[in-house]
């Protein structure tokens, strides 16, 4: 049946109580530019640090709330969706999850790579281009290696505020150190200069950031051993279930709050950004590349993919989920963002909880599809700028590199220009070379992170939509009664708390 269309006052009431919420969060980014705008053209010289940080003061409040949120709610949804489904069930939810995660990624590195060879924006020279910032000093093998070392956190407590990282340090060099005359012979190395970076001596650091990778493995395998405790796991897993069900209570609070967040947070950008006039030029072009990319990636391939899989239209579903895209556009951090995804989808899309709960803090982890087209892009668009011709096996080495790259990357502001070290090094351009690209990057940064929120989103949608038949199965218990799904009692816990 088809609905008429009617302008009756009451109609249009319902209309937007119903939307009330993107209502106000289109209005909060709109204030903010508005905002924005005036203050920064309200006088002639720039804004001083401590000036954006004054106007950025409620933002900064909104954004510490959310990322609050991110250690109770990965930990304990993870545990209590994988605990409370069957073995086999978690394996076959986690592997459709990663099939899709890897395919997407390897999709946006493609699209990435196929659009800055034909746009190419790098014009083989890099003027008018102004290096801004410091590159910073890793080594590949140790980026790479730190993964997985992130994956087993020796210790659980730090892991929620420290990760770990291997540092190369100068060696220090004494007349009778035996090296001498090896890096002689072998590098032609002079006394007093400094020995190549390969003969640098290895240290461990931590950064001050969560450890979500370690996070993440330890809440799973948690939950796997739940799963297969059975009634002994039972009180651990209600206390992960009652923790998960009380941190998205706290998070249907906080999200009403988000217009005026996002609305300060969105004011200080605007003061703080960079004159666009680094836009014109190269740098725009690649930026253009980066972000027609994310675009074709976000709104054309993956809703494609969701409709080919589902056979249902991806409109309602993205639509559903704009108050994440801005919070994510407005943070530039997926993780930060985490507590509004779940929320966009489990009471917008009506999606279980049990898968929710389950792929998104792996997929705001590990799948960024917006990150990887954005690490191809940019090593190439650089190769570009510096007349270097790449091979074909160097373009497959960036492919796989930016994989690997967006998979290490953390939700975090600008996490992928670290590990883009990686991706510069594999083709030999040195890591001072990302100082090209760094005049833009605070911008693309969240056009990448929307892309990446909405990347985890279709995953979540598609992953229960062909997990779907077997989560009823599971609901029929073994004496043919039906359960009620656990969606709907997560839903009216957050109900009842609105009232
Ligand atoms: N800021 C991005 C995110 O949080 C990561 C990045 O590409 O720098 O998803």
């Amino acid at each position: 049946m088809s609905r008429k269309f009617s302008c009756n006052p009451k109609t249009i009431k319902d209309a937007i109580n119903a939307n009330l919420l993107p209502i106000l969060t289109v209005s909060g980014v709109t204030g903010g530019v508005v905002l924005g705008v005036i203050l920064r053209y309200s006088r002639d010289g720039p804004w001083s640090k401590r000036e954006v940080m004054y106007v950025g003061y409620i933002g900064e409040l909104f954004l510490r709330a959310l990322k609050a949120l991110i250690i109770p709610l990965i930990v304990s949804s993870l545990v209590s969706a994988i605990g409370s489904l069957d073995l086999s069930l978690s394996k076959k939810i986690g592997l459709r999850a990663v099939a899709y995660y890897m395919t997407t990624t390897v999709l946006a590195v493609v699209l990435g790579i196929i659009l800055v060879v034909s746009i190419h924006p790098g014009k083989g020279s890099d003027e008018g281009i102004t290096k801004a910032g410091e590159a910073r000093s890793v080594y590949t093998p140790d980026l790479l290696m730190d993964l997985p070392r992130n994956l087993f956190p020796p210790n659980l407590i730090q892991a929620c505020f420290e990760t770990y990282k291997t540092v190369i340090v100068e060696p220090k060099i004494d007349e009778n150190d035996t090296r001498i005359e090896e890096w002689k012979r072998k590098y032609n190395w002079t006394e007093g200069t400094l020995p190549p970076k390969s003969e640098w001596d290895i240290g461990s650091d931590h950064s001050r950031a969560l450890n979500i990778m370690g996070l993440v493995s330890f809440a799973t395998v948690l939950g796997l051993a739940l799963s297969t405790l059975g009634a002994k796991g039972k009180p651990l897993l209600s206390f992960f279930q009652s923790l998960s069900d009380a941190s998205m209570v706290i998070t249907s609070w906080l999200i009403w709050i988000s217009p005026i967040g996002i609305l300060f947070l969105v004011a200080s950008m605007m003061i703080e950004m960079e004159d666009f006039s680094v836009m014109l030029g190269q740098l725009g072009l690649y930026f253009g590349t980066v972000v027609l990319g994310i675009f074709i990636h976000g709104f054309l391939v993956l809703p494609a993919l969701y409709t080919i899989f589902t056979r249902k239209l991806p409109f309602r579903f993205l639509a559903n989920m704009t108050q994440a895209y801005i919070t994510a556009f407005a943070t530039a951090s997926s993780s930060g963002t985490l507590p509004v995804t779940f929320q966009c989808l489990e009471e917008k899309n009506k999606i279980d909880p049990r898968v929710t709960r389950f792929v998104i803090p792996i997929g705001a982890t590990i799948n960024m599809d917006g990150t990887a087209l954005y690490e191809a892009v940019a090593a190439i668009f650089i190769a570009q700028v510096r007349g270097m011709a790449l091979t074909i096996g160097q373009v497959v080495a960036i492919s796989i590199t930016a994989t690997a790259a967006a998979i290490g990357a953390a939700g975090i502001p600008q996490a992928g220009l670290v590990t883009m070290v990686m991706v510069l090094d594999v083709v030999g351009l040195p890591a001072e070379d990302m100082t090209l690209i760094i005049a833009v990057d605070w911008l693309l940064d969240r056009f990448r992170t929307m892309i990446n929120v909405l990347g985890d989103s279709i995953g979540a949608g598609l992953v229960y939509e062909l997990s779907k038949k077997e989560l009823e199965q599971m609901n029929i218990n073994a004496n043919g009664d039906v359960e009620r799904p656990s969606n709907e009692i997560a839903m009216d816990t957050v109900e009842s708390s609105k009232m």
